[in-house]
């Protein structure tokens, strides 16, 4: 896991107008031009955020230069052993503010991020400091907003629109809404955007993960309009992937008991590591409904769950309170594999079909399939989600950069499988071993299922050479995959 690092984020505001500085975020590098035909067509929209920096130990005595008021008021943090003045620096001379922005700062939050993993947490210290007055000289990438516009791009998200991230709602929007009530406090978990609620819990997943992100959507006014009749499915709350190891079932059990009752469930795929905590849904809430695709269902035991299975095929649209979603058919990791789109935030939980770091992986024994996935990563580019959430690892907040990302990689990894089996390669095994010759072997296992996904791709367009015996090659995928 490593250690913990520190972030500091400067919320500066002018109370006589209950406006905040916010700043555009810088994009991550862009792919080099000849490959970047779809980075191109599809861009992510602009980011702001409070303006934010890594907050570095002193090395040494402990000192501290700037005072920060209430900074002793939090269990746990240590301000002088940081280097407040330097990450200060480091906000105003980055995004180029004004020394006039310079002035007594207080404390205003102090959040430890839950384990998302593979590394460990980002601890992240908020202050808040204050102007009289607007300054007239502030650079292009900065502007005022007030907190009702930011709330507005938050929650009436619309494609292709300015985006708030996630300091200025953690740090300074969230006490505005009434909701942001995370069931159960033993539990660390982190709301954004509003109205979702992610709770890392440990599983049995794949490595470098630990846990599966069980989503919590609820409504965010108090009073739920749960009886919406153009809508396929109404609850007070929704539950995806209730994903979690037994070790943690007694307090995925607290979390349904403070559960409104009306709930519904929705698993994207039936891999033990999003439904194992699903018996344990039931026993709390035997009137939860369970949306899944049929083949999904068909996959999961009975012993998981009984009774109030309702399909879904994608394009459903479900309410819970003020917060509408869809189902998104979304194949490629398996041929059950749903997503869901948040529509009030624009916000995109992608399943299994995109992971917080690294790449994913393909089911071929529950019909992955890549050309399944290539169509599945379009239509999500399409939807020009906001933020991308995976249900293992953090949320991804340039979500066509990530998708793209994926697409390159998966293209790439195909090419050189192709070149591998040019180069003679026969079996599964011989293509593997050639192919991810780079990569740790422990993750062979996993790779060898898209690596036969890979060839069957190539083999639909036709791409493979005239020798390759596609029989003998799966054969040999048959062998070295029952062997495990
Ligand atoms: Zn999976």
């Amino acid at each position: 896991m490593g250690s913990p690092s520190y972030r500091l984020a400067a919320a500066i505001t002018i109370p006589s107008t209950g406006e905040f500085l916010v700043v555009r975020q810088p994009r991550p590098p862009s792919p080099p031009a000849e490959e970047g035909e779809d980075y191109r067509r599809f861009v992510d929209s602009d980011l702001y955020d409070l303006p934010s920096a890594p907050l570095e130990p002193v090395a040494g005595e402990p000192r501290s230069e700037v005072a920060i008021a209430g900074a002793d008021s939090v269990a746990g943090l240590d301000l002088s052993r940081f280097d407040v003045s330097a990450a200060l620096d480091q906000i105003f001379d980055r995004f180029g503010l004004p020394d006039g922005m310079r002035g007594e700062w207080r404390l205003l939050k102090y959040v430890e991020e839950a384990e998302f993993g593979p590394d460990a947490g980002v601890k992240t210290v908020f202050l808040i400091g204050s102007l009289l007055s607007k300054l007239d000289a502030l650079p292009e990438s900065c502007k005022w907003m007030t907190k009702e516009c930011a709330l507005g791009l938050l929650s009436e998200a619309k494609p292709g629109s300015d985006r708030i991230g996630q300091y200025a709602y953690i740090g300074l929007l969230n006490s505005e809404l009434s909701s942001n009530s995370t069931a159960v406090p033993e539990l660390p978990s982190q709301e954004y955007p509003p109205g979702i609620t992610l709770v890392p819990m440990k599983s049995k997943t794949l490595q470098p993960f630990r846990t599966t992100n069980l989503v919590v959507v609820r409504a965010t006014n108090a009073s739920g309009g749960s009886t919406c009749s153009d809508f396929f499915a109404c609850g007070d709350a929704l539950l995806l992937d209730p994903g979690c190891s037994s070790q943690v079932h007694a307090e995925l059990a607290d979390l349904v008991d403070s559960l409104p009752k009306k709930l519904l469930v929705l698993v994207t795929h039936h891999h033990h590591d999003h439904i194992e905590g699903l018996s344990v849904v039931q026993r709390c809430n035997p009137d939860a409904v369970l949306l899944t695709h049929q083949n999904t269902m068909n996959r999961i035991g009975k012993g998981n769950w009984q009774i109030h299975y309702t399909a879904v095929t994608g394009g459903e649209k479900i309410c819970i309170g003020d917060q509408e979603l869809q189902v998104i058919y979304a194949p490629g990791h398996t041929d059950g594999h749903v997503g869901l789109l948040h529509v009030n935030t624009n916000t995109l939980i992608v399943g299994d079909h995109c992971v917080g770091h690294g790449s994913a992986t393909l089911d071929s024994r529950s019909g992955g399939n890549m050309k399944d996935y290539f169509e599945t990563t379009y239509k999500f580019l399409d939807l020009s989600p906001h933020v991308i959430i995976p249900m293992h690892g953090r949320i991804n907040l340039w979500p066509k950069h990530m998708l793209c990302g994926y697409l390159r990689n998966r293209r790439s990894r195909e090419a050189s499988i192709l070149q591998s089996i040019e180069n003679g390669a026969q079996t599964l095994f011989e293509v593997v071993s050639k192919t991810y010759s780079d990569v740790d072997r422990k993750l062979w296992i996993p790779a060898s299922f898209n690596v036969r996904l890979h060839v069957d791709h190539l083999n639909s367009q036709h791409k493979l050479p005239k020798d390759f015996s596609l029989e003998m090659f799966s054969q040999s995928s048959d062998d070295f995959l029952s062997s495990l």
